[in-house]
């Protein structure tokens, strides 16, 4: 047997309406907040993400599937959607648009990382970018839809937490007094953080390891280094917040693993998925259109993650997102196969949602097929009820049953659906 790659899903009829519902609410929000779908490619140059994401992040150092094309050009599967995205961006000239760019995505993201309960290597994400807008009301936005979105699926024990990064010019400020500190305290970091010192140190105050939070708990802070500017940028952001009523708590701890954002990043936790708590996260990145070669453009987005969603995602959701429950069909004999035939199909054409098992069955493995898949009527006609000119349509709750004539069988059961 040839199985599926580790880390990577297959997404079973039985999951997939947890997920519709979750892109459903994800779209419509997204509609509502005046974001457009773009739908970029899967894989790309990998300089794109290097470039962007960062070389000494986790990401590019250790987690992208990166192989040689036929000409040897070096190709990535995307592990985020911002790269490609920014790309896309600029080689459209979408800069030249006169109104702000604003795009949201769907789509499997690809990292090669341990996989665990909400952590896999093929992974999908829902992602916003707001391109074009210097103002905290940008910000505000971004922020506000995805907690519109998250509260729309009612999952629980959510924190937002936020974060000022300040400009690259304060982190360059706060760097040294964070790499003092953390030399001081070297022997005490995990191997990664050791690493991470010298490579990315503000990666170190986002470590998860008990020690090394420990160490960074009493480490100078950067919220001391922040220029005017971007503390008065943040303040505006966070009275914004309140304003539009989004609860937030700060984490002056709070980065993110990829080097792009500045100013205002954020990500949003749930108290009860374990060790993998991140449900998305975001901020803003005013340099990375610049970076990739494109004219100065401010910009600020999200990533979510649909694995992790879907975990938090309450059954009762899932339930009310069900009352479209499906019709069974159990025609049988000679002409109540052919009646139950056309009844399927009128009936699907009359917009109801019909179901049948075409294997010859008898009426009570019909029966048990129809509460198998979970169906609340079901529509018997065999060779005698075509004689009559009638079906028999069976509450598969209550066991009632009525007569419904073969000739007009949407219509009667339409007034039958009505009434019950
Ligand atoms: P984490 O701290 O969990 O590794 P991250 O900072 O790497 O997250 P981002 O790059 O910000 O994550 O991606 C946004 C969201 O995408 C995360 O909050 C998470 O829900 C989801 N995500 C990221 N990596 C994975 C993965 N390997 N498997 C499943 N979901 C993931
Ligand atoms: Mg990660």
């Amino acid at each position: 047997m040839i199985k599926g790659i580790k880390g990577v899903k297959d997404l079973l009829p039985e999951e997939s309406p947890r997920w519709r519902l979750i892109e459903e609410a994800a779209r419509r929000w997204a509609g509502r907040y005046g974001f457009h779908e773009i739908r970029i490619p899967i894989f790309e140059v990998t300089t794109l993400f290097a470039r962007s994401i960062g070389a000494s992040t986790d990401i590019v150092e250790k987690e992208m599937y990166t192989f040689q094309d036929r000409d040897g050009t070096s190709l990535t599967l995307r592990p985020e959607g911002t790269a490609g995205t920014v790309r896309a961006y600029i080689e459209h000239n979408r800069a030249a648009i006169p109104v702000p760019q604003k795009y949201f995505y769907f789509g499997p993201m690809f990292r090669h990382e341990r996989p665990q309960a909400g952590r896999l290597r093929q992974f999908h994400q829902f992602g916003v970018e707001s391109l074009g807008m210097a103002d905290p009301q940008a910000d505000i936005e971004v922020i506000a839809l995805l907690w519109r979105i998250l509260s729309d699926l009612d999952l629980p024990g959510l924190t937002l937490e936020i974060n000022n990064l300040g400009y690259t010019a304060d982190r360059d400020i706060y760097r040294p007094h964070l790499v003092s500190y953390l030399k001081q305290h070297e022997s005490g970091l995990c191997a990664n953080c050791r690493h991470r010192v010298d490579a990315n140190p503000l990666r170190v105050l986002d470590c998860k390891v008990p020690d090394c939070r420990a160490i960074t708990e009493t480490a100078p802070r950067l919220s001391d280094s922040l220029s005017e500017t971007a503390r008065s940028y943040f303040t505006r952001v966070l009275s914004g917040l309140d304003v539009v009523k989004i609860p937030y708590s700060l984490n002056h701890r709070l980065v993110r693993g990829l080097d792009y954002y500045n100013l205002t990043t954020f990500e949003v936790t749930a108290a009860n998925l374990g060790a993998q708590n991140a449900v998305g996260a975001g901020g803003r990145y005013d340099g990375l259109v610049e970076t990739l070669g494109g004219p100065s453009t401010p910009a600020v987005g999200f990533a979510i993650g649909l694995e992790r969603m879907s975990m938090l995602l309450p059954e009762s959701a899932i339930i009310n997102a069900q009352k479209d429950m499906p019709l069974y069909v159990a025609g049988f004999g000679d002409h109540g196969t052919v009646a139950g035939l056309m009844a399927l199909e009128e009936l699907r054409l009359a917009g109801f949602h019909a179901v049948a098992d075409f294997r010859s069955l008898t009426l009570k493995a019909h029966l048990r097929q129809a509460d198998r898949l979970k169906c609340r009527f079901t529509l018997i006609i065999g060779d005698d009820e075509v004689v009559k000119g009638s079906a028999i349509l069976r509450d598969m709750e209550t066991k009632v049953q009525h007569d419904v004539g073969l000739s007009s069988i949407t219509l009667r059961i339409l007034s039958l659906l009505a009434g019950s």
